[in-house]
């Protein structure tokens, strides 16, 4: 039996059901994560999203964030939660280790684990896959996902906004390679449901505050270093940096698509101070693969064209290896295509 008819029938009977994303999710986590809920409440489940970290404030609007619990806020809930599901839906990530602590609970737990996921090299901790690669993005799968369970008819409103926020942020507003003649056939499908799609682009692009779109203008005016020789651009920033524009979750998404705008440079990386570590962010254009970068050097991965990892480096120590690295690149960064 095909895996997908097998899920339907595991989910033809009320299940206890939590899904689950990656920490610091980002729209199509979200996205994708709400629209799944949706569709399996109206299926009569049991259902909870448990996202391991919070969000930015730019994803908080979209229908059913009110149920949304947030595990570093609510760990013996969660724990709770996970340790009585029947089913747990693991939508936008491909390691147990991007849940943080709630990965472990996870991987603990007996429930029957489905991964819903288009990130290179998923790990294999679940009994379904639906894994594509090639897909733009989690929410275009989840879509997917009710078609192959012959639902479209559950489809409403709801869900058709919640994954066509997903699917407009992972595509970068429809830029990306991946934004393939699918996926405007789903995002027209999701349009007939009578979704706001102007509301959708205001709320997620077009919330800034004053202090951080002048934070943008700061790191792109004095922080941005471009090497021309080797097709770079770089942003990294310093603790103080963000204490003086206080900057918040969330504020800096979206920056490190700026260095992209110049022409001839094709791999751009933010580089940015956490508590524990000092986060990195790579995107690229074309041919040329930060997915390799972040797995080989970063301890992550993603995307070819964009993916992210950490260093237990310094800020200033993490830029000099990621230069060193770029710099070995030098002969794929000149010749990559765009
Ligand atoms: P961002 O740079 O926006 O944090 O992430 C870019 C892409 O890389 C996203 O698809 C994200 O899920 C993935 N990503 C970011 N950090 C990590 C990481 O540490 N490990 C893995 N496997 N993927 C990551
Ligand atoms: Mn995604």
């Amino acid at each position: 039996m095909e895996q997908s008819q097998k899920v339907k029938e595991l989910l033809s009977s009320p299940q206890k059901i939590v899904i689950t994303t990656h920490q610091r999710a980002d729209g199509d986590a979200i996205g994708s994560s709400l629209g799944m809920f949706h569709y399996l409440r109206k299926k009569n489940h049991q259902v909870n999203f448990i996202s391991p970290t919070d969000y930015p404030e730019f994803l908080k609007w979209m229908p059913g964030n009110e149920n949304v619990i947030i595990y570093e806020k609510e760990s013996a809930k969660s724990k709770q939660l996970v340790e009585q599901a029947t089913v747990i839906f693991c939508l936008d990530f491909n390691k147990l280790y991007r849940l943080e602590e709630l990965g472990t609970l996870i991987e603990k737990s007996s429930a029957t684990k489905i991964l819903i996921d288009h990130h290179l090299e998923p790990d294999d901790f679940a009994e379904y896959k639906f894994c594509n690669e090639k897909a733009s993005s989690t929410s275009e799968l989840v879509y997917d996902f009710i078609l192959k369970l012959e639902e479209k008819s559950l489809i409403d409103a709801a869900i058709a906004t919640c994954l066509y926020a997903g699917i407009l942020m992972d595509t970068d507003r429809f830029r990306i390679p991946s934004t393939s003649p699918s996926v405007h056939r789903v995002v027209a499908e999701l349009m007939e449901y009578g979704i706001d799609h102007t509301n959708i682009y205001q709320e997620l692009y077009e919330t800034f505050s004053e202090n951080r779109l002048r934070f943008f203008g700061y790191c792109i005016r004095e922080k941005l270093e471009v090497i021309k020789d080797l097709r770079c651009g770089i942003i990294a920033l310093e603790k103080e940096d963000l204490n003086r524009f206080s900057i918040q979750l969330g504020d800096t998404e979206g920056l490190v698509n700026y260095p992209l705008w110049i022409k001839d440079v094709v791999v751009s990386a933010l580089i940015t101070p956490k508590q524990k570590e000092v986060k990195l962010s790579l995107r690229s254009k074309g041919n040329f693969s930060v997915e390799k970068i972040c797995r080989e050097h970063f301890g992550g991965g993603g995307h070819r064209n964009a993916s992210g990892g950490s260093s237990q480096l310094s800020v200033k120590e993490t830029r000099e290896k990621l230069i060193s690295i770029f710099a070995r690149a030098k002969n794929e960064l000149h010749s990559a295509e765009k």
